[in-house]
């Protein structure tokens, strides 16, 4: 008998786990008659800002949206460059673009698979000819695990850069005891359906602790309206609608003890592989395991041995932003090249990882990774 395949993410899990209490969230959501920018929206705005621990957040449409807004609110547009990395959702890099910056990419640590400090430091220092002021940098805290945060905002405060992080993938993450997203004067979200809190649908969230630009946030993701009807910014529509909102009031109830199972997961792994093959885990840092990711020159090989056992896995992200057809030959770049960031490309291999896998599933994983890897 072959047993099922164990899929590599499964947001439908996610769904039938809460049913009952999401199927309620549903109901009442479509019986208010009040579809975008109600109550259930300002209700999981204020419960989000009370969990993350910041004075506001206001929804958005998606995280990519949430990049842009945070980058518009900060005055970051046409005549600046914005650093990030290559090794990210393209999103990260989509959201610069979109207010008319200029990316510049700075490679990765290789192991931790975050912005490397001193190479964004030094490309402040000397700037890749042509570009223009670097007026901010994203940090992408991948994978569920902080960038270097300590260094890389010293940098940028040296510079006068402002410090966006991208916590689409840290959802609850901390370093030194303080949430990812606390860090900065603005900070953003995704709720795709697959990350650590997912909507059932599209989502987003930018927090921060300054009112004002909160304010402002809010004001630019509905035409720029501060009342109705009356545009003071030039805005963009980027909602996150009722239904939704209603959804992730559910899921948010949920998020500590998925990200506590998303940990327990991970140790199952790390105790079915060598040593060498256990993610890297950043010192100071709770990781919340959005990928469970090793690192392996055979990728293909361990891929196919791992599928024939029922495995399913992926790859984040295949293809580094700088070599993808759209940005290719165009996009400025730090003195590494974004070499490592490539490299990892070619190597890395995402495990099943979403909280409503079984403990047999967990043992069906690991078992696996003694066979192929052990
Ligand atoms: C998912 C993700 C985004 C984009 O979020 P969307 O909601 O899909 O727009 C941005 N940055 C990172 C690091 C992500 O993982």
């Amino acid at each position: 008998m072959t047993l099922p395949m164990i899929p590599q993410a499964n947001p439908g899990a996610g769904y039938r786990a809460l049913k009952a209490e999401i199927d309620a969230a549903v109901a009442r959501g479509l019986e208010s008659g009040w579809y975008i920018l109600g109550a259930e929206g300002r209700a999981f705005e204020a419960e989000y800002a009370a969990w993350l621990g910041t004075a506001r957040a206001v929804g958005c449409a998606n995280g990519t949206d949430a990049l842009a807004l945070a980058l518009r609110a900060l005055g970051i547009g046409p005549g600046c460059a914005v650093a990030t990395v290559s090794h990210t959702a393209v999103a990260t890099v989509a959201a610069i673009e979109m207010v008319g910056a200029v990316p510049v990419l700075i490679d990765i640590e290789p192991a931790l698979y975050t912005m490397d400090p001193d190479e964004f430091a030094a490309v402040l220092a000397d700037p890749p000819a042509g570009l223009p002021p670097i007026k901010a940098v994203i940090p992408v805290h991948l994978y569920g695990q902080a960038a270097d945060l300590g260094p890389i905002i010293a940098a940028a405060a040296r510079h006068g850069a402002a410090v966006i992080e991208d916590c689409s993938q840290a959802h609850g993450a901390t370093q030194d005891g303080r949430k990812l997203g606390t860090f900065t004067e603005v900070s953003t979200f995704s709720l795709y359906p697959t990350k650590n809190l997912g909507a059932l649908g599209d989502g987003g969230v930018v927090a921060t602790n300054d009112a004002a630009r909160a304010d402002l946030i809010a004001a630019l993701r509905q035409y720029g309206w501060r009342s109705h009807y009356v545009s003071t910014e030039v805005g963009v529509n980027s909602r996150l609608d009722e239904i939704q909102a209603a959804i992730l009031r559910v899921k948010l109830t949920h998020l500590d003890a998925h990200n506590a199972r998303r940990q327990a997961i991970a140790a199952a792994y790390d105790a079915a592989l060598p040593q060498a093959l256990r993610p890297a885990r950043r010192s100071g840092a709770s990781h919340v395991f959005h990928q469970y990711v090793l690192r392996l020159p055979d990728r293909g090989v361990v891929q196919a041995r791992l599928r024939e056992l029922g495995i399913g896995s992926g790859v984040h992200y295949p293809m580094p932003v700088h070599l993808q057809p759209a940005y290719q030959g165009r996009i400025a770049m730090g003195p590494a090249g974004c070499r490592a960031s490539a490299e990892a490309s070619q190597q890395v291999l995402s495990l099943p990882m979403y909280p409503e896998l079984t403990d047999d599933e967990v043992g069906r994983v690991c078992a696996g990774l003694r066979t192929v890897l052990g």
